[in-house]
Order: structure tokens, then C-alpha cells, then sequence
């Protein structure tokens, strides 16, 4: 087992101080986050390190601001050209020297690349590790004389990963090559098995190992059964109406059908899944990112090349495929720190939807003669339960993630009740007064269908719905039979749910979903266990605030953040850029609180580096005398 190290290396006094001049010089950010420091001193002082840090946390800085301080090159290997040269866009709009190898360049651009290289002139390369792999590199990189080497998204070197990629593996061969240069590899995945096989698999020599906090406070988390899902997407889209979204559908067709269902309502979207063509999918990205859309509907096909901080909410329009998943997903929200949202609609068809595909891609691997590994079957059904089970449970959001990822989880002091952050303890769900009896009820039910049907066929039973399935099979005279008329049908059929997540009840695989009991369940029904119910929660209806709000420190003038907004884009447009690159949402709603009149006063705004305020400063500073002025 790797020991997660967190004592801050012993370090030349005063580099430290070095390191906060140059990330408030270059990128005008006053502080660092949590274990930023730890590891910029790691890499300074040439030592192999591992950095698990949750998205959204600041891994890039870890890198980028030590590569400026040191002699010699900083070589970042990335798994995705888009991430690349969004990364490089951004530091130079930063005016630092940093630039991209891929083979998505042209000949002359590579060529003008390895010049600079030649003449050491650049601070930081980003590159594929397909490149690295080439006869001679080795070679290459100390006549560029390369110091230090970076691993973005380690975690993709490891099977145990949910984003294995083989051309990472040979990573491991360049320890070897390259046996004087520093490694230091990045992830956001918390599994300790994976962050184990990354540090044996890149052959790290006592590493530095830290690992962040899992917490993500400024997501709220929401749970709800799907029942009307444009409805309720809408729903949620309409809390945020002009900002930046992400929607998940479990298949091509549902993203499809959801665009265009939530486009003829209004909503700037458009759809991505890898079924569609290439200049399309790219197309629809670009849009997003240059804010011309506000949402984006997609599979989980979408997301890992998306830089985009200020995406405000992420609506799981069906259950993702685990924990794990859903983390990475919802990760994509609230990256720039600010207010977000992550909604989840799911329904036990999405659990058996999965379950039946997974089943038939086994059958059909078998048809061709492959045999996939059971046990790993059996690993992806569990990861499922475990998510279907976490939907429909009603703990604390934060805590059960937290927990999930091995880390002790606080209640937030500010809170007033549990994390104040997800509909649990935000009090959005009501417990069932009489649960225990309710439950018995189901479970009983259950028992008296001699185990051999579904939720449907049991909630109608219970409702008394006296159809012609239910008559022919005698089950209208089944002393359950009505017990539960005076409830929402709906409503019902989540108590089962919830009965199903809490494993008191279980579904048969296969195509038939019977319900069972588990031997916990027989000792609910008999009442010899505790049991609580919840009522199918209500999303807040109202829109409560028009926007994201600040945190609570900010009170900013609305309607001069919407013309700095549009100045951003304007500029980001005429630049080529995203919008994000020029400012992030942070720095436009300081802006729109302090309201700089000078240079000097601007240079304090957060965010703010020095290039950026030789290049932009006038031109906001402009857009608020002018609004001051009004
Ligand atoms: P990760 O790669 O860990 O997901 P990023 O490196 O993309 O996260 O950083 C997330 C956001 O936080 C970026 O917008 C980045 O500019 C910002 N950020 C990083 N470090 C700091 C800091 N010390 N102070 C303020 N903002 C920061
Ligand atoms: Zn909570």
C-alpha cells in the first residue's frame, strides 16, 4: 500500500516565496490551493511524485508555475491533442513559453516548435505520448534538456482506470530511458489500487504521494426519479437560464431525442455522441466553449477534452454506470470554484437498461469466441448496484462520495444542517412516518407474488389496480391487494426502488426484473428490523435567484458583470480564444464588485496577471468607467 505523504518537502528557504511571485505575476491568483505548494516543491527539488487531486482543484499550476522557475524544459505528457492546446492557448494568453507537439500539426509547425526547442527557449512542451515512444527521443529530449517529466491523467496508464489508454503503457520505458529525470504524475482518479499500479507501472522511486481532499463543496447534489425527463431537465435548465450546462443520456438516440425536445423549448443546445461525424462533434464543442451555446447533450463520450470552468450545472438524465463515473462526470461542474449544480433523473429501467447491455456484449463477445473476464462482469454489475442503490438511498450526498473515496468526511462549519449542499440535507426529502409498516406491506406483497414479478405488477397490486393481468392471475384477491390505493402509484413504485437500493430487495438478472427478498428483507417485513422511507422529493420549483450566486463574500453589480461578460466574448472571439481563456466568471464578478478605475487597482483583481493586464487592462477598465459613468 503507497503512504499518502503530506509533509511539505524540506525546500531551500525562500522558494516557496519564489513560487507565490510568479503564479500572482503570471496568473494574478494570490494563493495557493490545498497541497499546490507541497507539490511545486516536489518538483522543484527533482523528486518523483504522485498528485491525486479531485477536478477543478488546480493540478495544471503544480506544474506549470515550477517549470517557470527552473532551468531547462518541463516536458507535460497529455493524453488529448484538445487538452494540449487548450493548455498551451492559455499560458501563452498568460505570456509564458510553452507550446504542443501532435500530430495534428503540419509539417512547418512542427518544424517551427523544434527550432525553439533547439534554442531552449520554450519553458514547456506538451505532447502525445505516442511521440515519445519514436526511435531517438530519448536523445532528443536532453538536447532540449529537458528536466522534468509530467504525466497529465496518470490514471490512464492503469487497467484499474475507467479510461485505460495502451499507448500510456509504454510510459514505463522511459523511467528507463531517462533514468536522471524526475517524474511527477497527475490524476483525479481516488482509487487506491489505481494510484498503486501508476506509481509501479511509471516505476516512480519513492514518491511523493498526495492525495487531496475528495470534496467538491460547491456542488449540490440532487437525486430524483425520472419521471417526465424533458420536463425535468427543463426544470433545471430554467434555474440557470443563460449559463453553461452539460446534459448525460445513457444512449445515442436519447441525446438525439433530448436535443431537439429541449431546443424546440428554447434552449441554446446542441448534441455530441461519438455517432456523429467528426467536424460535427468538433463543431459542437467549439460552440460550447465559445459560449454560443449554453448547453451541450451528450453521452459520456463528451467531456474529458472540456476545459470549460464555469459549467454550472450537469444533469445525469439517467443513471450513470457507477460511483466512480458519476464523480467524473458531475466533476465537470463548478471547476472555477464558483456555485454549481449536479442533477441526477434515474429510474430502475436505467439500472436494468445497463444490466441488459452488458449481458448482451458479453453474449456477443462469447458468439465470437471471447471469453470477457466473469469477474469483471461481476465488478461492473456491483459498481452499478452501488450507484442504483446510492440514487435511491437518502444519506448525505457528500458524505457517501467522500466516504466512497476513502476519506473521513466534516460537515462544513458554515452549514447549518449536514454539507447545506445536497437535497438530503437541504431538506428536500421527507421521511415516511409509518415506514416500518409501509415496508412490510411491499415486502409482503412481494411474497404473495411468489417472488416471480417486477415492481410494475407489484405496485399495481398494492395500488389495486384490478387489470386484466392482475385478475387472471387471482392476484385481486391477494390480502395485499389495495393496500397501498390512497398513495401515488409513483410514489410506490419508489418506495420499491428505495427497498431495492437499501438490498432488501433484490432484481433477478435477465429479462424478466422479478423481485425477491434477501434474508434482510424477511427480517423487515417481520418487523425485526429498523427501516425509513422517503417521499419521492420535490425539486424547488421556483426560481430562487435568476443566476449562480457569489459566494457569500460578493456582492457584484449584475448588470456590469453581463457587460463585461459580453466584452469577454467579443474579445475572445476576435482572439480566436474561449471566452474563459481571457477571464474566468471569478474574475469578471470581482471586477464587477470592486470596480477598478486604475491599472494599479486592477492588478489586485484575482485572476489578473501581468500580461493579461498589459493586453486587456484598458479595455475592461474602459467597459466599467463607462458603466460607473452612466
Ligand atoms: P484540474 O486540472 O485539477 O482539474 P485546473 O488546473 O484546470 O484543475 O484548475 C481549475 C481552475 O482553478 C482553473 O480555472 C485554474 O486557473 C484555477 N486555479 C488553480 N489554482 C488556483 C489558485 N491557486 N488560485 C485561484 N485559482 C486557481
Ligand atoms: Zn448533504
Amino acid at each position: 500500500m503507497l503512504p499518502t505523504s503530506a509533509p511539505v518537502p524540506s525546500a531551500p528557504p525562500g522558494e516557496l516565496e519564489r513560487l507565490g511571485h510568479v503564479v500572482e505575476r503570471v496568473w494574478g491568483y494570490r494563493e495557493l490551493r490545498p497541497l499546490q505548494g507541497e507539490a511545486m516543491l516536489a518538483s522543484l527539488a527533482g523528486r518523483d511524485a504522485l498528485v491525486v487531486m479531485a477536478t477543478g482543484g488546480g493540478k495544471s499550476l503544480c506544474y506549470q508555475a515550477p517549470a517557470l522557475l527552473r532551468t531547462g524544459l518541463t516536458v507535460v505528457i497529455s493524453p488529448l491533442i484538445s487538452l494540449m492546446q487548450d493548455q498551451v492557448a492559455s499560458l501563452v494568453e498568460s505570456g509564458v513559453a510553452a507550446a504542443s507537439l501532435s500530430s495534428a500539426m503540419s509539417g512547418a509547425e512542427k518544424f517551427a516548435v523544434h527550432e525553439r526547442l533547439s534554442s531552449r527557449e520554450l519553458k514547456l512542451l506538451f505532447m502525445a505520448p505516442e511521440r515519445l515512444m519514436l526511435a531517438g527521443f530519448a536523445d532528443e529530449l536532453a538536447a532540449w534538456n529537458a528536466q522534468t517529466l509530467v504525466i497529465d491523467e496518470a490514471h490512464c496508464i492503469s487497467h484499474w482506470g475507467h479510461d485505460f489508454r495502451p499507448e500510456y503503457r509504454r510510459l514505463g520505458e522511459l523511467r528507463r530511458a531517462l533514468p536522471n529525470i524526475p517524474i511527477q504524475a497527475f490524476t483525479a482518479t481516488a482509487a487506491p489500487p489505481v494510484r498503486e499500479d501508476i506509481a509501479r507501472q511509471l516505476g516512480l522511486r519513492d514518491p511523493l504521494v498526495l492525495v487531496g481532499n475528495f470534496d467538491r463543496p460547491n456542488l449540490t447534489y440532487r437525486f430524483t426519479p425520472r419521471r417526465d425527463a424533458v420536463e425535468q431537465v427543463l426544470e433545471v435548465i430554467r434555474r440557470h437560464s443563460g449559463e453553461a450546462g452539460i446534459v448525460y443520456c445513457l444512449r445515442r438516440t436519447d441525446v438525439d431525442s433530448l436535443a431537439q425536445d429541449l431546443a424546440s423549448n428554447g434552449v441554446r443546445c446542441l448534441p455530441y455522441h461519438a455517432g456523429l461525424d467528426a467536424g460535427v462533434r468538433e463543431r459542437n464543442q467549439t460552440q460550447f466553449l465559445a459560449e454560443n451555446v449554453d448547453v451541450i447533450v451528450a453521452t459520456v463520450a463528451f467531456g474529458m477534452g472540456i476545459d470549460r470552468p464555469d459549467v454550472r450545472f450537469v444533469v445525469h438524465a439517467a443513471l450513470p454506470k457507477g460511483v466512480e463515473q458519476f464523480a467524473q462526470e458531475t466533476g465537470r461542474a463548478g471547476r472555477d470554484g464558483l456555485p454549481s449544480e449536479c442533477v441526477l433523473f434515474y429510474s430502475g429501467a436505467d439500472y436494468h437498461g445497463w444490466k441488459l447491455l452488458q449481458e448482451r456484449s458479453a453474449a456477443e463477445a462469447r458468439a465470437n469466441g471471447v471469453e470477457l473476464d466473469p469477474a469483471e462482469t461481476e465488478r461492473a454489475l456491483a459498481r452499478l448496484a452501488e450507484m442504483y442503490g446510492w440514487a435511491t438511498s437518502a444519506v448525505c450526498r457528500h458524505k457517501f462520495l467522500v466516504e466512497h473515496f476513502g476519506q473521513p468526511w466534516t460537515a462544513p462549519e458554515s452549514a447549518a444542517n449536514g454539507c447545506g449542499a445536497c437535497d438530503v440535507c437541504l431538506g428536500e426529502f421527507a421521511a415516511v412516518a409509518d415506514s416500518p409498516r409501509i415496508a412490510a406491506m411491499i415486502l409482503s406483497c412481494v411474497v404473495r407474488c411468489q417472488q416471480r414479478f417486477g415492481a410494475s405488477h407489484v405496485t399495481d397490486v398494492l395500488c389495486g389496480v384490478a387489470d386484466e393481468k392482475v385478475r387472471q392471475l387471482g392476484h385481486d384477491k391477494l390480502s395485499t391487494f389495495g393496500l397501498l390505493r390512497q398513495h401515488d402509484p409513483r410514489q410506490v413504485r419508489h418506495w420499491i426502488e428505495q427497498l431495492v437500493g437499501l438490498e432488501l430487495l433484490v432484481t433477478a438478472p435477465g429479462r424478466y426484473p422479478t423481485l425477491s427478498l434477501t434474508q434482510a428483507g424477511v427480517d423487515v417485513m417481520r418487523g425485526q428490523a429498523p427501516i425509513t422511507l422517503f417521499e419521492i422529493p420535490q425539486l424547488p420549483r421556483a426560481r430562487r435567484t435568476r443566476r449562480t450566486p457569489a459566494p457569500s463574500d460578493l456582492q457584484y453589480d449584475e448588470t456590469l458583470f453581463d457587460k463585461l461578460r459580453q466584452l469577454r466574448r467579443k474579445l475572445a472571439s476576435e482572439r480566436g480564444l474561449p471566452p474563459y481563456m481571457i477571464f474566468g466568471d471569478r474574475t469578471l464578478q470581482e471586477l464587477a464588485a470592486v470596480q477598478p478605475t486604475s491599472l494599479d487597482e486592477l492588478r489586485e483583481i484575482r485572476g489578473v496577471g501581468a500580461k493579461k493586464l498589459e493586453d486587456l487592462g484598458e479595455l475592461f477598465l474602459a467597459a466599467i468607467r463607462e458603466h460607473v459613468q452612466r
